[in-house]
């Protein structure tokens, strides 16, 4: 059983109401079990919402209480995240799942990735941070067509 960003198997749970679902990802659900989570939505946002970021480092650093998320109307909204990620952090231990295929770029989901001003920068969103310091292994979705095609995942 496997975790994955809901919004990449066709759920419009993304900030502006959206999906982004992934072909090979919705290919292959009939082969194996996927859980699908929406940490922002799980945290009690609404959708949609305007969209956040992590306004300095990445989110370790707001696991650590280092650093906040805003968003665009300038409201912190890190609290939201944090429930979030503690509620997908729930379904893993309930479910004894140990792997999560999120999607890149989120500050909930971004695994190597995260948007701040315009810009596109390395670090972790939330709850996959929450998830990697759990020892889940994350993976993220620029990488799905190479697990699938290897069936490594
Ligand atoms: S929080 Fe994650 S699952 Fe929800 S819309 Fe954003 S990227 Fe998708």
């Amino acid at each position: 059983m496997i975790i994955v960003s809901a919004c990449l198997l066709g759920f419009k749970c993304r900030y502006d109401g959206e999906s982004r679902p992934d072909e090979d990802l919705l290919s292959s659900v009939s082969k194996k079990l996927f859980v699908p989570v929406c940490p922002e939505q799980l945290g009690g946002l609404p959708t949609p919402r305007a969209p956040s970021e992590i306004i300095a480092g990445d989110g370790f650093d707001v696991l650590d209480g280092r650093s906040r998320i805003i968003d665009a109307t300038d409201r912190d909204v890190t609290d939201f995240f944090l429930r979030g990620a503690n509620e997908v952090m729930r379904i893993v231990e309930l479910l004894e799942i140990s792997t999560a295929i999120m999607k890149e770029k989120s500050p909930s989901c971004g695994v190597c990735h995260i948007k701040r001003n315009d810009s596109i920068i390395r670090g972790s969103g939330v709850t996959s941070a929450l998830l990697t310091k759990s020892s889940v292994r994350v993976i993220s979705s620029d990488r799905i067509t190479d697990k699938l095609e290897t069936g490594n995942y």
